[in-house]
């Protein structure tokens, strides 16, 4: 039955929707063929452009009209003020010679899984939206589960089970409400206060977000130093230490981000041994391994997940370095009773059967949002095409890459590698030079990496740790190949003959 006023309704004669047949197949069909060829073309040329976009802020506002248009515009029209006005706003993370933040790991498999998800635009919100989303998200799960070589308490298999997140950051805040419910219910609601959330002070920014947005009160989120010496991990003894502090003063230890894997260094924190003083408190613990976790896929890495039977449950992001475009982050945890505990809702307009009979996953009760995109798709696409053994392959050569660049910095007197290198990630700058200090050090690095980045040809990023002003350089852009690696590298010593001249 339509609407009571339904009748009232009608369309103007211009607007007649059946001149708009919304999904012609065939329409489609030629616009898509289009834009895939146009991506195509646009990942063939992708080195024409200047890595790093050079726009200034407002550079579209001046583009484009103020008011969208009355009538429709031709799908060739649009397309190309794609190309003339987005792509020079675009920073190319998809170049081979992109090398900032964490690099887009994408592939053709995961294009299309994303094409179909896009396509089918199923919801699987519970299992009866589309019994299909729900159940390949489990499958997904479980085999990255084994590939990781996890415990059967991680998996559907066994105890446990896993859930496709958009981001980290969603992760780690659906792990932080389930734990602060699960002791609140034990405690008290108005003790929220008393909780208390431990990481270090490399631990991601999204984590002090997350646990701000689950109600911690801010002077309870402790961001415990780590240092240069060791290598930026969390010490478990300094986690005792405040820890106990805490205790001892009535408040009450809640959870603990352990990160293998940091975004500024990559610096692996000791997850056995963090866990083991963890679980002494019943500290629920998290592993958040959005892009080191991927390279725990092969067994030279695995080691950085020893222990992960003492945690309560990790993530990590294929979009990171298991080239499936983003969003795609996977968590796994031990009680998903517990998570479903804090975010689980029931209305009545989506009861039905077997969810309510307790036999289906429902993964809305996992997330904040209600509607799921059929997002294991890509992750499925990659994991089948690729096999295993190919994406073990997909990490060492990015590795390999990493260390070429590595070798080439440690060739050069003028630079030095400021943490050690674990992944594709090499730490490096300018030595600090005779007769300089190190706020001049800093600013020559810091010209440097301007330089570096305004030349279109390379795109590097930044950070500091313990005071130290340092550039990041990591493999993972897929299209790089070694020769990328090499040329970046005669970017930098270029540029940096430029600037020393004008020192
Ligand atoms: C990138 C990153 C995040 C943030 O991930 P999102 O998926 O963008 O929320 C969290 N933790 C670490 C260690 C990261 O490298």
């Amino acid at each position: 039955m339509g609407s009571p006023h339904s009748n009232f309704i009608t369309a103007p004669e211009s607007l007649d929707s059946k001149h708009f047949n919304h999904l012609n197949p065939e329409d489609l069909r030629t616009k898509a063929h289009k834009a895939v060829d146009f991506i195509a073309d646009y990942y063939k040329h992708i080195e024409s452009y200047p890595v790093g976009s050079q726009a200034q802020p407002g550079y579209l506002k001046n583009r484009l009209p103020e008011t969208p248009p009355d009538t429709p515009e031709s799908f060739d029209t649009i397309l190309k003020d794609v190309q003339n006005d987005l792509i020079p706003g675009i920073t190319h993370f998809l170049s081979p010679n992109f090398y900032g933040y964490f690099p887009a790991s994408v592939s053709s498999a995961a294009f299309i899984g994303e094409i179909l998800c896009t396509g089918f635009n199923a919801n699987g919100f519970k299992w009866v939206g589309s019994p299909a989303v729900t159940e390949l998200e489990m499958v997904v799960m479980d085999w990255l589960g084994v590939m990781l070589k996890l415990p059967k308490s991680f998996m559907f298999s066994g105890s446990g089970g896993g859930v496709v997140h958009s981001t980290t950051s969603e992760a780690i805040l659906s792990t932080v409400v389930a734990a602060r419910d699960h002791v609140l219910n034990e405690i008290g609601i108005e003790n929220i206060d008393k909780l208390v959330v431990y990481g270090s002070d490399q631990t991601h920014s999204t984590y002090n977000k997350a646990c701000k947005i689950a109600g911690i009160h801010p002077c309870n989120i402790r961001s415990i130093p780590t240092s240069v010496e060791d290598e930026f991990a969390l010490k478990p003894d300094s986690l005792r230490n405040v820890i106990e502090a805490d205790v001892e003063e009535g408040r009450v230890p809640l959870f603990l981000c352990v990160t293998v894997g940091t975004t500024s260094t990559t610096a692996v924190d000791p997850v056995k041994d963090l866990a083991e003083v963890a679980n002494k408190y019943n500290i629920w613990v998290h592993v958040d391994g959005a892009y080191g976790g991927n390279a725990c896929i092969c067994p030279e890495y695995r080691p950085f997940l020893d222990g992960i039977e003492k945690v309560d449950s990790l993530s990590l992001s294929p979009h990171k370095w298991l080239l499936c475009y983003a969003e795609c982050c996977c968590l796994w945890v031990k009680n998903p009773n517990l998570i479903v505990n804090a975010l689980g809702t029931n209305p009545e307009y989506l009861k039905n059967e077997h969810s309510e009979s307790g036999s289906v996953v429902s993964y809305m009760d996992w997330q904040v949002g209600t509607s799921r995109r059929f997002r294991p798709l890509r992750l499925w696409f990659v994991l089948r095409s690729y096999g295993v053994a190919n994406l073990q392959n997909h990490i060492r050569s990015d590795v390999q890459m990493a260390i070429t660049f590595e070798r080439l910095v440690k060739s050069d007197v003028r630079f030095e590698i400021v943490v050690p290198r674990r992944f594709s990630l090499v730490c490096f700058r300018l030595k600090q030079l005779n007769g300089f200090d190190s706020s001049c050090t800093e600013s020559l690095n810091k010209k440097l990496l301007e330089r570096v980045n305004s030349t279109g040809r390379v795109y590097l990023t930044h950070t500091v740790v313990a005071g130290i002003y340092l550039l990041r350089f990591v493999v993972g852009a897929t299209l790089t190949e070694e020769r990328h690696v090499i040329k970046a590298w005669e970017v930098i010593k270029e540029m940096v003959n430029t600037i020393v001249n004008e020192f």
